[in-house]
């Protein structure tokens, strides 16, 4: 976009294109009021992710996991959906709201979770095992839940896989973590696990845990089965080193819950940093810790202030899932939502 020189540049005139997303522009009052204004004039309503960067939580309309905005999306007034999160979240939006114009302020703003396994790799895998059942946690693309009999939530995946005839084999993706819990929890042998990870929560890891566990002996464990250590959590649980009833393993929403329901003053959490912002909105009284404070998805934080003002002075970028693709994925998100208690995912 061009820029004009000098200080009489507009807040438009600021925004700037770099590798990283778009930059340029603060999170002033006239910036918030612009957002407001503009959003009013579409007839937009604004969702935020519970990971976005605080300033981005603080202009939606509404904060939450990706099941919950995606409910929220099907359900709101408006004709047009700002989703400030990342690309399959808002594909997710767009499947149960086909009607509705959704928008992403930035679509370079992938998942490395989503990314590890592609329409044609499931293809392949499902080759090899023809009678399984595909059962996909919610951080996939489109065209892979389209290819999915049931999606599932990290509340629960335990309940969906639980579901299936003990017999039937079960092919679960993408996450590894994810499945080792539920593998676990089951005691299921004939279900199979993609080796998929996301890269920031495999990054926060059991030794961490160990540690800040044993420095912070009177703390409450929250933590994302996503997480590398939520094996690590629930071992050190299970061999008494950690009180059993100390340790939560949640979906984002979840936590929000737990934090008004903690005993302890001090929480430990293990997901990514942009949870601490709504834990201590919902809890003031509680010193809410990160187990990892690098633990920051760069793909989360390209829904820039600058992002999201372009989004809605250029109504762009669009969420398009072609009509058969979203017919078949809605398919396995609804009997998802059929099971057990869903909560809202990552
Ligand atoms: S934190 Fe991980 S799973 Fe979540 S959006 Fe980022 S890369 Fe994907």
């Amino acid at each position: 976009m061009a820029a004009a020189v000098g200080a009489t540049m507009t807040l438009t005139e600021r925004i700037a294109d770099g590798p990283s997303g778009f930059t340029g522009v603060d999170a002033t009052p006239e910036w918030a009021a612009e957002i407001k204004r503009l959003a009013r004039e579409r007839n937009a309503t604004i969702l935020a992710h519970n990971y976005q960067l605080p300033e981005i939580q603080d202009i939606a309309d509404h904060v939450g996991d990706s099941l919950a905005l995606s409910r929220i999306a099907a359900e709101a007034p408006e004709d047009t959906i700002v989703f400030c999160g990342v690309h399959f979240m808002a594909e997710t939006a767009k499947i149960l709201s086909p009607d509705k114009t959704v928008l992403i302020p930035d679509q370079r703003a992938g998942c490395s979770l989503a990314d590890s396994i592609t329409a044609e790799e499931l293809r392949a895998w499902k080759a090899e095992y023809p009678d399984a059942l595909v059962v996909s946690y919610v951080n996939t693309t489109a065209a892979v839940k389209a290819l999915t009999d049931i999606c599932c939530t990290s509340s629960n995946a335990v309940d969906v896989v639980a579901s299936i005839d003990p017999d039937r084999e079960v092919l679960f993706l993408p996450d590894q973590f994810l499945g080792a819990h539920v593998k676990r929890v089951t005691g299921r042998e004939n279900m199979h696990i993609w080796m998929g990870e996301c890269h920031v929560h495999a990054g926060i890891n059991g030794d961490e845990l160990n540690e800040q566990a044993r420095t912070h002996p009177d703390a409450e464990l929250f933590v994302h089965p996503e997480c590398g250590c939520a094996t690590s959590a629930l071992y050190l649980a299970g061999a008494g080193e950690f009180p059993a009833d100390r340790v939560h393993i949640l979906s984002t929403g979840g936590m929000i819950d737990a934090a008004k329901a903690a005993k302890s003053n001090q929480v430990l959490v293990a997901t990514e940093v942009g949870m601490l912002h709504q834990l201590r909105k919902a809890a003031p009284g509680i010193d809410f810790q990160p187990v990892n404070d690098r633990a920051s998805c760069q793909y989360m934080k390209m829904i820039t202030p600058a992002a999201l003002l372009r989004c809605l002075v250029e109504n762009r970028d669009e969420v398009h899932v072609d009509p058969e693709t979203a017919a078949l994925a809605r398919n396995s998100v609804q009997r998802m939502i059929a099971i057990g208690n869903p909560g809202g995912g990552e």
